[in-house]
């Protein structure tokens, strides 16, 4: 069943309905086959990513001058949610395509979003985030991978493919290996952030660099438990020479620029999360209802619908939580706390609602004939990505601990 949206426009609205319909005609029809096929042959499914970028769907938070769809957040993220009851993987790459426009967006310079950003929120580009590394997960300051200025670069060649240099002819070379990147390989961008100084979490600094950028490899994609549309792999920077106008914000800025997207990412996650619980819970009822054992529905069963109500509130309340980050951000408020609470509330629910609609289906929930196994090998990576949920944990101790307790 539909979720119930108070959405704050008339446009809201509109846009949910055009989701609603997508995700019906697009997404629905291909999913489980996709999904299936990319476990033994990852595949980002570029095509359904098209399909959103054409209907406005996947620039939606940002502003209408550049391309953006000027929407509030409270808007966008329901859309998100609206993708993943669909299609998870497709949802999480919305999200983390979102992401890699923010730095641009928040932090770049007038030229930089003029140059910028109308391509990357034109709908056909794709963006991928490369924080992680092997050796530097949770501990981002610990990254190694290092931009070195060089000085031999001549003219200016920000709205280009190529990398180009800086004005002045000033350029980076980048050198390292990024680990778990989703898109890569396939996107059109890489919003990095890489190493300028030796100065711990206050020496890196944020990045563009164009797809096709030279130097730029990819490792063979992880073979992962689910989510297998959203392909992950390792992104190589063999000496790659980008130029200090694709510097977004000042050198050693990095961390801050990373924990700000962060903030506004982990909402896309709990959106998505809530998503994928209500997909699950929707799949629970619907055979809660139909399977009949001792001569009744088990529906019938207090055991059953106690179980049921128990997944009802548990999606209710993350839907809540992450409305109630994305109101406050929307009004300009801090939500850095909010943000983090909604993430850690909606994928433990994620994670606890799919679990409970397999044993809602019984031995079927466990075979693929269903799909709520999926559902729940999806639901795991929630609470490992974007900051894993012992992260938000601390986080959200620090804005309570760490500051004079406040009511609000
Ligand atoms: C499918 C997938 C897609 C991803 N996509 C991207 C992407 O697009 N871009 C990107 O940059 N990264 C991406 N990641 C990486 C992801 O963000 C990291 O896996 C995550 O941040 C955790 O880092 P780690 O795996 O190194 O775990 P670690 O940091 O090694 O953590 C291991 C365990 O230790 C715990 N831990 C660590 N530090 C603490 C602490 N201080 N207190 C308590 N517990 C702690 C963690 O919670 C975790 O349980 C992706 C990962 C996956 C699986």
């Amino acid at each position: 069943m539909p979720a119930t949206r108070l959405m704050p426009t008339e446009e809201g609205r509109d846009l949910i309905d055009l989701t609603r319909e997508i995700c019906a005609k697009e997404l629905l029809p291909r999913v489980d086959e996709a999904e299936r096929r990319a476990a033994t042959s990852p595949e980002l499914p570029r095509e359904a990513f098209r399909t959103l970028g054409r209907a406005g769907l996947l620039s939606l938070p940002y502003p209408e001058e550049f391309g953006g769809g000027g929407q509030p957040y409270e808007v966008y993220l329901q859309v998100v949610e609206e993708i993943a009851s669909a299609w998870m993987s497709v949802a999480v790459g919305v999200s983390v395509h979102s992401l890699t426009c923010y730095p641009v967006a928040q932090f770049g310079t007038d030229e930089q979003r003029a140059a910028l950003l109308p391509a990357m929120l034109s709908g056909d580009q794709l963006g991928a985030y490369c924080l992680s590394e092997r050796g530097s997960g949770s501990d981002v300051a610990s990254m190694t991978t290092k931009a070195t200025p060089v000085d031999d670069g001549a003219g200016d060649d920000l709205t280009g493919s190529a990398a180009g240099q800086g004005p002045g002819g000033s350029a980076y070379s980048v050198k390292g290996t990024k680990a778990w990147i989703s898109h890569a390989g396939h996107a059109d961008f890489y919003t990095c952030f890489v190493r300028t100084s030796d100065d711990g979490g206050r020496g890196l600094s944020c990045f563009v660099v164009p797809g096709d950028a030279a130097g730029l490899s990819f490792g063979a994609p992880e073979k992962k438990m689910g989510l297998h549309c959203d392909t992950v792999s390792e992104v190589h920077f063999d000496g790659v020479e980008v130029g200090s106008d694709r510097l977004v914000g000042e050198p050693g800025q990095g961390m801050a620029i990373a924990l700000s997207a962060l903030d506004s990412g982990r909402l896309g996650i709990a959106a998505a999360a809530t998503g994928l619980a209500q997909a699950a819970l929707d799949r629970a009822v619907a055979y809660a209802n139909e399977r009949e054992q001792f001569g009744r529905p088990i529906a019938a069963f207090q055991g059953m619908a106690f179980l049921i109500a128990d997944m009802e509130a548990a999606v209710t309340s993350a839907r809540a939580a992450y409305l109630h980050a994305a109101r406050l951000r929307d009004a300009g408020r801090p939500f850095s706390k909010e943000a983090a609470v909604a993430k850690l509330v909606a994928t433990d629910n994620a994670m606890r609602v799919t679990t409970d609609a397999v044993q809602v289906l019984g031995g079927a929930g466990y075979t693929q004939d269903f799909p709520v196994e999926r559902f729940m090998r999806e639901a795991k990576v929630t609470q490992i990505f974007e900051g894993t949920n012992q992260i938000q944990r601390l986080v959200i101790s620090r804005h309570l601990l760490h500051r004079p307790a406040t009511r609000s």
